[in-house]
């Protein structure tokens, strides 16, 4: 008879594979959470891997180490760079990267430096339209003097009425060609890609599957990253579908690219997935931390 309490481990399961989430954001840039309080949860949801990758910024990373720390998670310590690159903004994640490194720091001043003046502008679009008082009313919402965002002021067009979810209020506000869109001037996709290696990082077009751009621009962005020795694609994202998790998997083998996966997470109620509540890669793709 065979025993029916056995004391070792069933073979026929997988052996347990880290979890990981390379994506997310805290109060230091457009997040709900202090780094303390996301490792924290990040640890609850079983990710064991957690990257904090706020816009522009690096000044969470300490606290989230020391959390992580404490909570048995491996940090990995990253940004999201914004980035120009023809007439589309792009997000190109940095992971693994050295936050002291000054030439990273030096590129990361320069892309947050002109947020103030574009929120500013924002305001001025958004009072023509009629609603006054947006700077103000979105600086009520920022928790970080260094970072001021579009989702501060998402926040406050829904507090205010003018919007009923988020979602609406980029779609009427503050997209391309609506009142509260400003055209902005990031950094180019070569000045990203050098900082994140500078400091030691890997570079990875975060949530390709947002860029409205035709199959053509396409290849010709992950070419021109590429070329830029840029490392990763995201593949995994909230802002994928399950369709696309394929397609931009077939498009990281194409160009030689490792495959990211992140949650993206904001916050309590702000995000469509939790911390770590992400699929396996699809297979076939190199992971991007094989690459570190
Ligand atoms: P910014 O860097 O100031 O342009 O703000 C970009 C941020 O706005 C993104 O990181 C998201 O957090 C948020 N965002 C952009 N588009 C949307 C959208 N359609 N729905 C919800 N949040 C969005
Ligand atoms: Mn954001
Ligand atoms: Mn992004
Ligand atoms: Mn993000």
């Amino acid at each position: 008879m065979p025993d029916p309490l056995p004391n070792h481990p069933p073979t026929h399961l997988p052996p347990h594979l880290p979890k990981f989430d390379l994506h997310s954001h805290s109060t230091y840039s457009d997040g709900l959470l202090t780094p303390d309080a996301l490792v924290r949860r990040a640890a609850l949801r079983g990710v064991n891997v957690l990257a904090l990758t706020d816009h522009d910024e690096t000044a969470g990373l300490a606290e989230a180490r020391a959390t992580a720390q404490e909570m048995g998670v491996t940090l990995i310590p990253g940004a999201e760079l914004s980035v120009s690159w023809e007439a589309h903004t792009l997000h190109v994640l940095g992971l693994g990267i050295d936050a002291a490194n000054a030439e990273l720091d030096a590129g990361l001043a320069s892309i947050r430096s002109g947020r103030d003046a574009r929120a500013r502008r924002m305001a001025a679009g958004l009072a023509e339209a009629g609603i006054p008082g947006a700077y103000e009313g979105a600086r009520n919402y920022v928790t970080s003097e260094r970072l001021m965002s579009r989702t501060h002021f998402a926040r406050f067009l829904v507090e205010t009425g003018y919007a009923k979810e988020t979602k609406d209020v980029f779609k009427r506000f503050l997209t391309p060609g609506k009142p509260g869109y400003v055209k902005h001037a990031w950094a180019t996709l070569t000045e990203a890609v050098s900082w994140i290696h500078i400091a030691g990082g890997v570079a990875v077009v975060a949530h390709p599957g947002r860029y409205k751009v035709s199959p053509t621009g396409m290849r010709r962005l992950l070419g021109e990253f590429r070329d830029a020795g840029g490392d990763g694609i995201e593949v995994l994202s909230p802002s994928h579908t399950p369709a696309q998790f394929a397609e931009y998997s077939a498009y990281a083998r194409e160009f030689g690219l490792a495959a990211s996966c992140g949650s993206d997470y904001h916050g309590p109620g702000e995000s469509w997935l939790d911390l770590g509540d992400l699929p396996d890669l699809p297979a076939g793709v190199t992971p991007i931390w094989s690459r570190w």
